[in-house]
């Protein structure tokens, strides 16, 4: 009956000053404390080594936040033994008893809302209202997937068995709900979880491990385990003992797991390069405002947003349009993730690679209708830029590069629009703007994407609303959507076991 019951939770209203009060007061609180030691939690026990780790507030990017410990080879055995002994106890609990420990999980990521936004402003840069949708997401994953397998697990009479031990290893970028998300769904169909967030979020990963120790599930069935990335990771990932992970990385991290254990269950949501496609037949205000939260929102660095706009050649050929992209994205503020109203915050690290090359060298026919600029106070803060004339088949056009740059292209109609847009080695999210039904209707057929939107941004996927993942190297794994129905069946393996007659 859950399942029926299951209703997305809400964001805060932050047009009610006693929220935006209490938020500024939790966020105030945040702000004074620093020299945190995150331990290692192994079979319940907190470890540190002599390997430290840095935890970094990019909005303060040139002083230590917290320290973290990493794990030594040593600890890497100690969590895959312990793991591996806790595998049967929690597997032999009943899916009801997984599906209440979830929902007590909801209660206390719930519980800590706001601290957890607190947390976010200061590990990842986040903006308080991004920051605030990510709890609702890792909130709507706990409901959801506790719901998501038949009460006695069992579909039609085809069992369910756990993978047995599943790494979840998350991403910086959605620090919270897609960690969360990972570790809810492996342990509710019923695996043990090594819990290996980013370097780079690991005081946010701190708070979720503890509310899920807080709701019942027991120490040594989730363990929180740091690594390097070196030897240290590459023994954990080897070894025979781990037996799944769900990962949210670049493509080329995913390809490297894929080819390290070809044996292993990968649930992945890789890399992007989405874009969304404007025609003549759209409305000007909405596809801006759409575009520019797209493309701008957490500075772009969300495998869903706009990288790319398409646009049909008399939009594309009328100042009006142009100046009305350049105004918006110029308006949004740019600023540390503690100052209020904070819409373009800091890079998660100083730009390097396809980011800063992206940020500051155009290609051959291109110009900056909007120029990005780096802050002189903070090398990781960076205004938007939008590159006009970026041509199909070009650098720009099929690089991930993760930040906050938008790159237009210009096409004759919605055809080759499409053709461009299906133009990528990847297909994670896409949009059309579009106010004529033939229009949509063909481009619904065509594109190439997992999550496609319609005269709306491109990002924010909503638990069971948009199951989350994408086509081509957008994903790995047998399509796997998180948020989405079977998702959990793809954590575990199937077998018919009949009744004697
Ligand atoms: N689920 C997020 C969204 O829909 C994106 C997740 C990601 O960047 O990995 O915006």
């Amino acid at each position: 009956h859950y399942r029926d019951a299951f209703a997305n939770e809400r964001d805060t209203d932050w047009s009610l000053r006693q929220n935006s009060e209490w938020i500024n007061g939790l966020i105030a609180a945040e702000k004074e404390k620093s020299g945190e030691e995150i331990p290692l939690v192994i079979n319940g026990e907190q470890i540190t080594t002599n390997l430290w780790g840095v935890g970094r507030d990019p909005s303060r990017h040139n002083e230590v936040s917290y320290k973290f410990a990493y794990a030594d080879f040593d600890r890497v055995e100690h969590a895959l033994d312990t793991a591996d002994k806790a595998r049967t106890s929690w597997a032999a609990r009943s899916v009801g008893e997984r599906a209440e420990i979830l929902h007590n999980a909801a209660r206390e990521l719930s519980a800590i809302r706001g601290e957890a936004i607190a947390a976010m402003v200061r590990d990842a840069g986040k903006a308080p209202t991004e920051a605030d949708v990510e709890v609702s997401e890792a909130i709507d994953f706990c409901r959801y997937y506790a719901e998501g397998l038949d009460r006695d697990g069992m579909n039609d009479g085809v069992e369910m068995t756990p993978l047995g031990t599943v790494c979840v290893m998350s991403p910086w970028n959605f620090p919270f709900a897609i960690p969360t998300g990972g570790v809810a769904a492996a342990l509710m169909a019923g695996n043990t979880v090594v819990f290996k967030p980013s370097e780079l979020a690991v005081y946010t990963a701190w708070q979720i491990v503890q509310a899920f120790w807080r709701a019942g599930v027991p120490k040594e069935v989730l363990q929180f385990v740091p690594m390097p990335r070196n030897e240290i990771s590459h023994k954990f990932l080897t070894d025979p003992r781990l037996h799944g992970v769900i990962m949210t990385g670049s493509y080329r991290t995913g390809k490297m797991l894929r080819e390290l254990r070809p044996d292993l269950a990968v649930l992945a949501e890789t890399s992007g390069k989405d874009a969304m496609v404007i025609t003549a037949t759209a409305d000007p205000d909405q596809a801006v405002k759409d575009l520019v939260k797209s493309a701008f929102g957490h500075s772009g660095q969300k495998c869903s947003a706009a990288s790319l706009a398409i646009v049909e050649a008399s939009v594309y050929d009328n100042p009006a349009f142009l100046r009305q992209l350049k105004d918006a994205a110029a308006s949004l503020k740019v600023g540390g993730s503690w100052e209020v109203n904070s819409v373009v915050t800091p890079l998660i690290k100083e730009p390097e690679g396809n980011l800063l090359r992206a940020l500051t060298q155009l290609e051959p026919g291109e110009e900056w209708l909007l120029k990005p600029e780096q802050s002189e106070d903070n090398p990781c803060l960076w205004s938007p830029g939008i590159r006009l004339g970026v041509k199909p088949g070009s650098w720009f056009h099929q690089t991930e590069c993760f930040g906050p740059v938008l790159g237009i292209i210009r096409a004759e109609n919605l055809e080759e629009a499409i053709d461009i847009q299906n133009d990528s080695e990847f297909g994670l999210t896409g949009g059309l703007q579009s106010l004529d039904e033939r229009e949509i209707a063909l481009w619904k057929s065509k594109v190439q994407v997992g999550n496609a939107y319609i005269n709306r941004v491109i990002t924010g996927a909503i638990v069971r609303r948009q199951p989350f993942g994408g086509w081509k190297h957008s994903s790995m794994g047998p399509g796997s959507k998180a948020g989405g129905p079977n998702y959990l069946t793809l954590l575990g393996r199937w077998s018919e076991k009949e009744l004697p007659q």
